[in-house]
């Protein structure tokens, strides 16, 4: 029986427990994207040495109780050796209803190896594996700044679509990240990945964060607007199998499409407009231990080595006590995908409105 994330409808009443963490394993990369917003962050360590390691890993995974999502993020998180043994502690301390492993796809073999040994590992859990695809063929290797990574991101999906007979547990995507540069291509993405028979899910994430060549986010919101409507059309008028395979994947793509309005909104309006929920139910550790609320606010709680690895204990200090209690009067707005979801999931005033788009999605 698998992990079931309606363990988590609690936090809809009480969000005094973390249940969706986005731990940044690495911070070491073998693409160069110019709007990647993690790689400038100068808080973060360097050298893999200073990377938390398994054993630390583990102390602060016991930590946390249950998770309902668990999401891995970098630098390219393939690059650590200890990935399997990563999720496995996760797998066991937390039983997370959903693991996601963004990827560039460059290293096609080691992607394929370590996903089936984590498949193997975890088999209570979803195992979501996102690709990222920012465009065709030369389009994508420019602007990723990394000559055949569109090849070996298509042969990476070609191994990996093996495993999809073998482990029902396992769902297989196309991310793409939505900047001022491939804002014109999105229909030729959308039709690409469209046809790309074993992926079931697309995303598109709007470029964030502090970049150094801010050109990347001067979006046109219309041509977002344009591309998500596109996505929302595909998940109405497409057979249900091209689409989440897990248990509650209808909510989860009711959300996507109630997500992405939103965010088209905020956009547009320029502020928040359903509270936030970082740093109660959201939080985010780097491979150095820092822990945020969110990876846009800027606002770090503290570093977990110095709370003996204690994730209540850091949370009960002065300064991260400081930092959540302005979270919930600030100003502060962001077009976040990943925390926006869990904003929407543990928001009882939404369900109208999320209930509206589930009778919709085929
Ligand atoms: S609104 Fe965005 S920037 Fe502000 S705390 Fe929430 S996730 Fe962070």
């Amino acid at each position: 029986m698998m992990y079931s994330p309606f363990r988590h409808i609690n936090a809809v009443f009480s969000k005094r427990h973390p249940i969706h963490l986005t731990f940044f394993v690495t911070r070491q990369c073998n693409a160069a994207c110019p709007f990647c917003f993690y790689l400038r962050t100068a808080d973060t360590c360097q050298s893999p040495a200073d990377e938390l390691s398994l054993a630390e890993i583990r102390k602060i995974s016991l930590s946390f109780g249950d998770l309902l999502w668990l999401a891995f993020s970098g630098g390219e998180i393939y690059l650590r050796d200890d990935l399997p043994e990563i999720s496995r502690v996760f797998y066991t301390n937390n039983r997370p209803a959903i693991m996601l492993f963004p990827t560039n796809g460059l290293l096609p073999g080691r992607i394929r190896d370590m996903t089936e040994q984590i498949l193997r590992d975890c088999p209570k859990s979803v195992i979501a594996v996102k690709l990222s695809l920012d465009g065709l063929h030369e389009d994508h290797d420019r602007l990723r700044r990394t000559p055949g990574s569109f090849a070996k991101t298509m042969e990476t999906y070609g191994q990996l679509s093996e495993l999809l007979d073998r482990y029902p547990h396992f769902e297989l995507g196309v991310n793409t990240v939505f900047c001022s540069d491939n804002q014109d291509q999105m229909d030729s993405i959308i039709d690409f990945v469209s046809d790309m028979e074993d992926i079931k899910t697309h995303t598109i994430s709007l470029v964030r964060g502090n970049l150094a060549q801010r050109s990347f986010t001067a979006i046109d919101p219309g041509k977002y607007r344009h591309a998500i409507e596109r996505l929302e059309e595909n998940l109405k008028t497409k057979d249900s199998s091209r689409t989440y395979r897990f248990r509650g994947a209808r909510i989860k793509a009711a959300q996507d499409v109630l997500q992405r309005n939103l965010i088209s909104r905020t956009l547009d309006e320029g502020k928040r407009l359903i509270p936030c929920y970082a740093g109660s139910l959201n939080l985010v550790l780097t491979e150095s231990g820092e822990v945020y609320p969110c990876e846009i606010l800027g606002r770090g709680l503290g570093n977990i080595r110095d709370h003996g690895y204690n994730i209540q204990r850091l949370l009960l200090s002065d300064r991260a006590k400081a930092v959540l209690n302005s979270i919930s009067d600030s100003q502060c707005y962001c077009t976040h995908e990943c925390n926006l979801m869990t904003n929407i999931l543990f928001n009882l005033r939404l369900y109208p409105t999320l209930a509206r788009e589930y009778l919709y999605i085929k």
